[in-house]
């Protein structure tokens, strides 16, 4: 079968690997779509995750097949699968957990010590014509949604469960800084739990008018006065609720200047590179409250499918699909220069 395989930064590599066969537990998939993802352009940056030692949840080192976000259809069952059958169409949450640290105990096995993506450090990975994954990290799709709209669930969810992080009322105002596909999913999310103001702020004026089609108002930084916005609009204090898609100091800063007191920030893209500098006198004078988000939990999946086979994530203006063989081109090439937002790479039958 064919994958794309990362063999150090800025080596990706569609070539021929053998098909996996499913373990007992694990289902194989053969892919339908796959989403490109931010991460996915860090990591051909900046090489692979594991080189050497294997991951002890995947147990998995060295080349790797990337692809976290995606929907196919069953085509195998491993031994004692019975929960799932053959031709079934599904989507896959994509994250390990080890079921024993802290945070997995007390529910959230998410925030997993140790967690990993299938993808990212796996055996296997979307990018590629099949691949097997355990049985418990699928999700059925109802009949409503295409195969395409199933490998957008993934990133929607991570959107959504920002939303829910937030704890945001219809009736409070929301900013957004970063219209990537995040941003959007956070507008869309926003917008599914009744939230009808809602400002975007992003510099490339493409995404701003996505933004503006799905019910946003949008903010050019370099150009246009937030604060201003928002006080014409009656919000004098600043936002209830501002989020970070973008991790860079600049929208983290913006985060956090644009809320009223008592207002919450939600941190959805964080970045290692950079260390997040605001004052405590900031923190003190405000009462803000500043909040992470990371990826999403089976909960966030659920919804997110049922919002979705409801109508409520629009894909125009935003999604496009390429072909398999135009992956490194027009797929990360494109994003990393931002003549594209979202990317699916339809895989071969
Ligand atoms: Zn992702
Ligand atoms: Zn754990």
């Amino acid at each position: 079968m064919l994958a794309a395989v990362l063999h150090a930064a800025h080596d990706l590599r569609i070539e021929e690997v053998p098909k996996p066969t499913p373990a007992a537990g694990e289902v194989l998939v053969r892919v339908a779509h796959n989403g490109i993802c931010g991460s996915d352009l860090k990591l051909l940056e900046m090489g692979l995750r594991a080189t050497t030692v294997p991951h002890v949840l995947t147990n998995h080192c060295g080349p790797q097949i990337l692809g976290h976000e995606f929907a196919g259809v069953i085509e195998q069952l491993g031994m004692g699968v019975n929960s799932l059958q053959l031709g079934e169409r599904v989507c896959i949450q994509p994250n390990y957990h080890c079921g024993s640290c802290h945070p997995c105990l007390t529910g959230f096995t998410h925030l997993c010590q140790i967690v990993t993506f299938h993808g990212v450090i796996s055996g296997g990975g979307g990018l590629s014509q099949f691949t097997t994954i355990p049985a418990s990290m699928v999700h059925r799709l109802p009949d409503q949604l295409s195969m395409a709209q199933g490998a957008l669930i993934e990133p929607m969810a991570v959107s959504h469960h920002a939303v829910e992080r937030s704890s945001i009322d219809p009736g409070e105002m929301a900013v957004v800084f970063g219209g990537g596909p995040i941003g959007i999913g956070v507008v869309l999310g926003l917008r599914a739990r009744g939230v009808t103001n809602i400002a975007v702020v992003e510099p490339v004026a493409a995404r701003r008018s996505v933004a503006k089609s799905l019910g946003a108002h949008t903010i050019d930084p370099n150009t246009d006065d937030l604060r201003a916005y928002l006080s014409k609009c009656g919000w004098l204090g600043g936002s209830d609720v501002s989020f970070d898609c973008a991790g860079i100091p600049a929208t983290f800063g913006g985060t956090l200047e644009s809320l009223r007191a008592r207002g919450r920030a939600v941190i959805v893209a964080g970045s290692s590179a950079y260390p997040l500098t605001t004052t405590a006198h900031l923190l003190q004078h405000t009462e803000i409250t500043i909040t992470g988000s990371l990826a999403f939990t089976s909960e966030d999946f659920r919804q997110v499918i049922s919002l979705m086979a409801d109508g409520a994530y629009p894909t125009e203006g935003w999604v496009e699909h390429i072909e398999f063989g135009e992956l490194v081109e027009e797929g990360f090439g494109a994003l990393a220069a931002g003549r594209r937002t979202k990317v699916l790479v339809d895989l071969p039958a």
